[in-house]
């Protein structure tokens, strides 16, 4: 399959911005496009089985239940969880992880432990440990990230060395790009003691993640990255650690039984399900999956590998252009960058019309920016739908920058 033939899977990539102008779309970090199979499983059920799922008997609740239940087993296997159950519904990762460390984080934490994060972390795998932290007095410690961009093994080790409770981090950077050696750390820090969790919004999107095999405890991630919708996210954790933890919110679905006074909170998958979930989103969800797996993981994953491979040499070539993170060969499809005496809103700006979506600003990583001394960087983001010739446009693009800043 060509790159041509993923294209034509996505309506809107058929669009033109500002009159007559081609959409190219390098934003796919902050939300991937739609396929028409994902779009058309979501209207399917609204046209055809629209039903509150788990509480009714008639024909279009149980056809609504059975393929919301459907999409937890694709996506089980997808990241070949060992049991669905083990798949919980969030509305996205930032809610997956603020589950574990509400949840998992207030049971079993307290004054004086230590949550180990990285440097290179979305806010969303900061802020619910900072909130945590407040509440109860937990420790924090951040492994440093080195001036390439990569985690600093020698800091990782020095952080396990103190006996860390939790140890969070990210599998892909969103803004460097970094894929971090999940199997490794994992391993490391269970020696350790620790637990694990993984922010993983921008690696099940790209690359083929087996959570068993990564030997991780807790994984998050988003369905909008992914060809799915907005609203559906997923926390995968391990039957075991799951069972231990107290519900997150309360309501509906999320028990057994409730008498006044008292409730018995309802088995997993549903303990951390509560109220209506957003069920045509969970479908969607599963469609895109079953789109995914059809091309195949590792497909996708070579074909953002050549086009990163490619935008990296090509942004090098840009007078004043400096590409932050690793070298191609370690890093997902993403490319953030700083142009000399530009600001990265302008770059994007000039970009836009010539109707090339990028993006600008601190991308949820403001302390990662801190680091790198800059307040923030435009970021160009790479999927199965992108090819080459959006490449060359975005550089053709990058020149009308320089021409306008620095002539
Ligand atoms: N983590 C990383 C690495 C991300 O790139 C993002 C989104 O950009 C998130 C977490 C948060 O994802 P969401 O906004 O879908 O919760």
């Amino acid at each position: 399959m060509t790159p041509r033939n993923f294209r034509e899977d996505f309506p809107i990539l058929k669009r033109e911005v500002h009159p007559s102008v081609p959409l190219v779309y390098l934003d796919s970090a902050a939300t991937s496009q739609k396929p028409e199979t994902v779009l058309a499983a979501m209207d399917e059920y609204y046209r055809r089985n629209n039903a509150n799922i788990h509480r009714g008997v008639h024909v279009l609740a149980e056809e609504a239940t059975r393929a919301y239940e459907d999409a937890r087993e694709k996506i089980a296997r997808f990241i070949n969880a060992e049991k669905s159950r083990e798949i919980i519904y969030t509305r996205n990762t930032t809610e997956a992880i603020n589950l574990v460390a509400y949840s998992w984080g207030r049971a079993f934490l307290k004054k004086g432990d230590l949550v180990v994060l990285t440097e290179m972390e979305h806010h969303s795998n900061l802020v619910p440990w900072y909130i945590l932290a407040e509440q109860t007095g937990i420790e924090l410690a951040h492994v440093a990230v080195t001036g390439d961009g990569l985690l600093d093994p020698d800091d990782y080790a020095s952080k396990l060395a103190r006996f860390p409770k939790v140890v969070a981090f990210t599998h892909m950077s969103n803004v460097l790009g970094t894929i971090n050696p999940v199997a490794e750390m994992a391993a490391a820090a269970r020696k350790a003691g620790a637990i694990t969790l993984v922010d993983g919004a921008q690696a099940v999107p790209h690359m083929p993640v087996d959570v068993q095999a990564l030997g991780v405890d807790f994984y998050a991630f988003s369905g909008h990255k992914m060809c799915g919708p907005t609203g559906i996210g997923i926390l995968y954790g391990r039957e075991e650690l799951l069972k231990a933890m107290p519900p997150f919110l309360g309501g509906g679905d999320m028990i057994k039984r409730v008498e006044l006074g008292r409730f018995v909170a309802n088995e997993l998958p549903y303990k951390f399900e509560a109220g209506t979930p957003a069920i045509a989103e969970a479908i969607g969800l599963g469609a895109a999956v079953d789109y995914l797996s059809v091309i195949g993981m590792d497909v996708i994953h070579e074909h953002e590998k050549a086009l990163i491979h490619y935008a990296i040499d090509r942004l090098e070539e840009v007078p004043g252009v400096k590409v932050f993170g690793p070298s191609a060969d370690k890093k997902g499809g993403v490319a953030a960058f700083t142009f000399d005496g530009v600001h990265p809103h302008d770059v994007a700006e000039i970009l836009d019309r010539r109707g090339i979506a990028v993006r600008a600003g601190h991308h949820c990583a403001m302390p990662l920016h801190q680091k790198f001394d800059i307040p923030a960087t435009a970021r160009a983001s790479f999927y199965l739908y992108n090819e080459k010739a959006e490449i060359d446009l975005l550089i053709e693009g990058l020149y009308e920058v320089k021409k306008t800043f620095h002539s």
